[in-house]
């Protein structure tokens, strides 16, 4: 951290700028609409825009970002700032200007990216699989029966190990430095000048009512938690049924100590209907029998 080298690169600028003029009142509202009739009529939610869940307003994604541009005729320029932060890791900032093809200025926008960004800089290691060696293994949620999963969606075999498993819980899982940082310099140059471009795109088509940029990363961070969404309730049905069958076994016996039979306890506390019922309904004869 302590030797900081900053590069600037200018990319070749589209015309040079000659000045905006001021645009009307007028001007603006024609803008705004135009704007709204074009995200209405050609741009696709889920490719060019999307909405997040949580979020109000819709993000606004690369692709309908250059369709705004090209339908507005804007052209953009970026300034790249390279910021060496030592140990292979880097800092990517860039202002994109855009400008009318006559080289009008019209605005410009901001982003950056850094190895440092936790997505980049850890890198997940993964439990394997005892059965095929996959580094697969995803904790299986409660209400699906717990345990260790060999997901198939990360291409295991689907194979299921109790949650005290010493061959999964001995492995140890958390996070690792990548120890290819330098792998991830392209894919950072990318995502600055995404970042930026959607910026300056909603800057300088003054869409900043209709669109937000600042949560379309969080996209890229939902695979962690669909992979806990998707996993289907196959043994669902299976725990539901156990669990049945153990309350049966229970009522049984605690029908034998109070020296009832089930009909009797029915007629005197009601039939169970669900699983719940039935396990209140073993709670109060267990009552009855602790005295
Ligand atoms: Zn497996």
């Amino acid at each position: 951290m302590s030797e900081k080298a900053t590069d600037i690169t200018t990319l070749p600028a589209a015309q040079e700028n000659r000045g905006r003029t001021a645009l009307s009142m007028d001007d603006v509202k024609t803008q705004v609409s135009m704007l709204q009739e074009f995200v209405k009529s050609v741009m696709v939610h889920g490719k060019d825009y999307d909405t997040i869940p949580g979020t109000n307003k819709p993000t606004l994604l690369k692709p309908g970002a250059e369709k705004i541009n090209a339908m507005f005729g804007f052209v953009p320029k970026y300034t790249i700032t390279n910021t060496d932060l030592g140990n292979n890791h880097r800092e990517i900032s860039i202002i994109t200007s855009l400008y009318t093809r006559d080289g009008v200025f019209i605005g410009e926008g901001l982003g950056s990216c850094s190895t440092m960004e936790s997505k980049f800089r850890w890198r997940k290691s993964g439990r394997v699989c005892p059965k095929c060696g996959k580094d697969s293994i995803i904790a299986g949620k409660p209400e699906y029966g717990g345990g260790w999963i060999c997901f198939t969606k990360k291409g295991g075999c689907g194979a299921k190990f109790a949650t005290d498993d010493a061959t999964i819980t001995s492995q140890s899982s958390g996070r690792l430095e990548n120890p290819d940082i330098a792998d991830t310099w392209n894919t950072v140059l990318k995502m600055a000048k995404k970042r930026s471009y959607v910026d300056a795109t909603i800057n300088s088509s003054s869409s900043s009512d209709l669109f937000t940029q600042d949560v379309e990363d969080f996209k890229e961070d939902t695979d962690t938690y669909t992979e806990t969404y998707e996993q289907k309730p196959a043994d669902n049905a299976d725990k539901k049924k156990e669990l049945a069958d153990a309350l049966k076994k229970e009522l049984h016996e605690l029908c034998d100590a109070l020296h009832m039979d089930k009909e009797g306890v029915f007629a005197e506390y009601g039939t169970p209907q669900n699983i719940e019922e039935a396990k209140k309904l073993n709670a109060t004869l267990r009552k009855l029998v602790q005295g």
